[in-house]
């Protein structure tokens, strides 16, 4: 029963490369979605459960629902969330990928290292406010279900990633989108394109047409429906 895996480390280049890195665009999106508080002062005043709860009620707000408030589990060890990973997925008996540092289930329960012994990522200057994303980018996976319990996981991540304003990827062009991209993705819920290819498509989707028809296009359950959807609102995806 395991739900989509949890945030992971960018691409070491994305961070260098001014022109494309974090659009401006996807900034102030997620800033007008998502209220985001930075304040060290205020974390230091809230305890882990009152931050949560908060996280969680912003997700919350997003998706126009009352708090899921699921239950958040933390490791000290990388060793001990990966073994929960893998107990946690009944028809999976692999390794969890080395890089997975939090996870959701479909049970509403929140796995994730606790916020000492999360490890740094190369490049990303965000500390104080990272552990915070981690956090609510998972929680993020449990309000999708309300929606769709099986969106494809490349729609998934990216759906997370804008709420979270994890906004680390490298932006694509369009020439780099095509169905047959997003279809291979569509089963692949351990191949790391799925962050950078689903917050693309999300930021589109969001830029473009906004909240309501990402919400469409998460229900959408047959996945030949959705890439003619796709294409009906973006032409140029072939
Ligand atoms: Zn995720």
């Amino acid at each position: 029963m395991l739900l989509y895996i949890g945030t992971m480390a960018p691409d070491k280049q994305n961070i260098t490369d001014i022109e494309l890195a974090t659009p401006e665009m996807t900034e102030k999106l997620v800033r007008g979605c998502v209220p985001r508080d930075d304040s060290k002062a205020e974390a230091m005043l809230e305890t882990e459960e009152q931050l949560f709860a908060r996280l969680d009620s912003e997700v919350a707000d997003f998706f126009e629902v009352d708090p899921l408030e699921p239950k958040i589990v933390t490791y000290k060890l990388k060793e001990d969330l990966h073994r929960a990973w893998v107990e946690a997925d009944s028809d999976d008996t692999s390794e969890a990928p080395d890089w997975i540092v939090a996870f959701a289930t479909y049970s509403n329960i929140i796995h994730i290292l606790s916020s000492d012994v999360m490890p740094p990522w190369e490049g990303i200057m965000d500390g104080p406010t990272r552990y915070k994303k981690t956090v609510k980018h998972e929680i993020s996976h449990l309000y999708q279900n309300l929606i769709n319990k099986a969106i494809p996981p490349w729609l998934s991540e990216g759906v997370s990633l804008f709420v979270a304003g994890q906004d680390y990827y490298q932006q694509m062009r369009p020439g780099e989108l095509s169905i047959e991209l997003l279809d291979e993705l569509d089963n692949a819920p351990t191949d790391e394109r799925i962050y950078r290819v689903g917050i693309n498509m999300v930021n589109m989707i969001m830029a473009h047409f906004g909240k309501e028809k990402l919400f469409e296009i998460m229900a959408i359950k047959d996945k030949n429906d959705r890439y003619a959807e796709l294409q009906r609102m973006l032409p140029w995806l072939k």
